[in-house]
C-alpha cells in the first residue's frame, strides 16, 4: 500500500499583505493597459502575419508579430507606401472581432485610402494582407 506524506503548507500571506498586493496589481494593470491579457484575457497566444503589397502587387514588406499574455500589443501598421506613412492600417477592430468570435485563424485585407499627396484624387493603394491566429486559454471551471 502506498504511503502518502502530508505536505506542510507554507504559511500564506496575511490579510494586509493581500490588500497591498491587490492594490499593486490594480496599479500595474492601469499602467500597462496595452498588454494582451488586459485587453483580451481569454487569449493565450496571438500571432499576426502581415504582408504589404504595392498597388502593382510587388512586395513592400512582411512582418510577423507574436504576443503572449504579458506582451504589450500594438495593432497599428504604418503604411510603407507612396502616401509617405501618413496612412496606417488599424488592425484593432479586426483582431477584436476575431477574438470575440473565438476564431483561431482569420484572414483579411485592406487598401490604404490615404491620398498620394495632400489634395490628390488618387489613393495610395498599398495593400495589406493580414492573417490573425489566436489560441485561447481553457475557461476556468466555475
Ligand atoms: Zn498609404
Amino acid at each position: 500500500m502506498a504511503r502518502f506524506f502530508k505536505r506542510r503548507h507554507k504559511p500564506g500571506p496575511s490579510k494586509n499583505e493581500v490588500k497591498v498586493q491587490r492594490a499593486q496589481d490594480a496599479a500595474r494593470r492601469a499602467r500597462s493597459a496595452g498588454r494582451l491579457q488586459d485587453r483580451f484575457p481569454e487569449v493565450e497566444h496571438l500571432r499576426v502575419l502581415l504582408e504589404l503589397l504595392s498597388p502593382q502587387g510587388s512586395p513592400l514588406g512582411r512582418e510577423v508579430r507574436e504576443y503572449g499574455p504579458e506582451d504589450v500589443v500594438d495593432f497599428a501598421v504604418p503604411c510603407p507606401g507612396r502616401c509617405g506613412s501618413t496612412g496606417s492600417f488599424d488592425l484593432a477592430t479586426k483582431i477584436g472581432a476575431v477574438i470575440t468570435a473565438l476564431e483561431t485563424s482569420s484572414e483579411s485585407s485592406g487598401v490604404c485610402q490615404e491620398p498620394l499627396y495632400a489634395g490628390s484624387p488618387d489613393p495610395c493603394g498599398t495593400k495589406l494582407v493580414c492573417r490573425v491566429e489566436a489560441s485561447y486559454a481553457p475557461r476556468p471551471v466555475e
